[in-house]
């Protein structure tokens, strides 16, 4: 993500080396080449040529401390502005009220219905809330189907009625039904075209008059830049939407998006979605996004995804395992499953300070793990718990069930044994392998 932003602004940074203080005169570069990066990236000159107004006068204003160099000083004053620039901290997004009523907006191919279905997930497994998706695109019934298909694969309700032409009064019937039902969020999924039209703002207007919601979103595909904040602009005139969804921050986005709506049209992005899959939405966080463009890792990020996925009860259950050199395929398995469901691996890799840019031309591919789940899912339930049991004519059946070569097979185990060893290791020394002051 914002990859050519990341080095430009880096590379930026690089002109200030081995000077010692800051001067108009040295400075001077560094705010072009800051300047050229974010119109490079998409941003609107007017909010770029603001941005490094601020960011010199405060560099210039700023007393010197020895500890610091003009350098490491810059990238501070950047990544504060940057966050500020979306937003300073991140946006509440509230979803109190009974129902509490969440309408969609935005144009078609923005990636609406996807993140329909990633919202009703989130809320259904992050917050514990038992929602209902409604489909009030009257145009295509493929988008109703789409949403059948989402809601199927998540387990929420889709409220959808195929002969209805009146999309407000899907949208009225949705919420008596959701009631009935006892669904405490509602998240209609509006019809899009693609290009702002009259006919559609009116249609997103009257279902906003009507059923008067709690949260309105507007969602964008980041990938388009500039045309981003415009439409932005228009949604925002006739919604007064509450917040901006950015979606597609996994395709080859500039950053243009994310930069300027926040400036352009005062009202926050909450949220951003990348992929397909059901459980990539994320929270945005401005400061966090700024730690990324500057490629100084997001640590912050990838613990909470961490503690969202952890489970108490089981570490301990697996500590106590690894403790007793007991831990076999099994946990295993669960271990990558854990790693899996935290997101795309090239994006949690690229989160470790360091490692972003160094991986970013490397193709890492989320199947890494796929012959290994293989040649696990190809032995017996005594075989994954027992690991001593698989001699020689087991490693050929179980080859032969994972499509593996033994040789494959005899790899993987080895390597498998070697990490257990060294597990053990771990636990032999004081404290069982602890860092004092850090808990597991
Ligand atoms: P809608 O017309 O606004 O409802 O948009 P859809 O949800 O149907 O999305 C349009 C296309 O973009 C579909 O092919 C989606 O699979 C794809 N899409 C949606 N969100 C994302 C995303 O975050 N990343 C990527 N790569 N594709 C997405």
């Amino acid at each position: 993500m914002f990859n050519s932003l990341s080095e430009k602004l880096e590379s930026a940074f690089k002109n200030l080396k081995g000077q010692a203080r800051i001067t108009e005169l040295n400075i001077a570069n560094t705010v072009k080449d800051i300047r050229r990066a974010l119109i490079d990236a998409d941003v609107n000159f007017k909010i770029a040529k603001e941005f490094t107004d601020k960011v010199k006068e405060k560099a210039l204003g700023e007393k010197v401390i020895n500890s610091v160099s003009p350098g490491q000083l810059m990238v501070k004053i950047v990544q504060d502005e940057l966050t500020e620039l979306m937003g300073g901290t991140a946006a509440d997004f509230s979803v109190t009220g009974n129902p509490a009523i969440i309408l969609i907006a935005g144009l078609q191919g923005s990636g609406k219905t996807t993140f329909t279905g990633k919202l009703a997930n989130y809320l259904k497994v992050q917050k514990g809330k038992s929602p209902m998706v409604v489909a009030a695109d009257i145009y295509r019934p493929a988008a109703i189907d789409q949403l059948t298909v989402l809601g199927e694969q998540i387990g929420v309700p889709v409220y959808a009625e195929r002969d209805n032409k009146d999309a407000v009064s899907i949208a009225l019937n949705a919420i008596k039904e959701a009631r009935a039902q006892n669904k405490n969020v509602v998240i209609i999924d509006t019809a899009g075209r693609l290009a702002i039209d009259e006919a559609m703002m009116t249609e997103v207007a009257n279902i906003k008059q009507a059923v008067n919601p709690t949260e309105i979103l507007f969602v964008v595909d980041a990938m388009t830049g500039q045309d981003a904040v415009n439409t932005a602009k228009a949604f925002n005139d006739r919604l007064d939407f509450t917040g901006v969804v950015l979606t597609k921050l996994d395709g080859d986005t500039r950053g243009g998006a994310a930069l300027s709506i926040k400036y352009t049209v005062q009202k926050p992005i909450k949220f951003m979605s990348s992929g397909e899959k059901m459980d990539t939405l994320d929270v945005f966080y401005p400061d966090r996004m700024a730690q990324r463009i500057l490629g100084m890792g997001d640590i912050a990020s990838l613990v909470e995804k961490a503690q969202q996925q952890f489970d108490e009860e089981k570490a301990k259950k697996l500590e106590k395992k690894i403790r007793k050199n007991q831990f076999d395929f099994q946990d295993f398995l669960e271990q990558l499953q854990q790693i899996k469901k935290m997101g795309n691996l090239k994006d949690l890799m690229g989160m470790i300070p360091g490692v972003g840019k160094a991986i970013k031309d490397i193709d890492i591919n989320d199947d890494a793990f796929k012959g290994i789940e293989a040649i696990i899912y190809s032995m017996t339930p005594e075989e994954r718990a027992n690991p001593d049991l698989i001699d020689q004519r087991r490693k050929a059946r179980i080859a032969k069930g994972s499509g593996k070569d033994i040789q494959e097979v005899n790899a993987f185990m080895k390597q498998f044994e070697q990490m257990k060893k060294m597990m053990g290791a771990m636990n032999k020394l004081p404290m069982g392998g602890r860092m004092p002051g850090f808990r597991r």
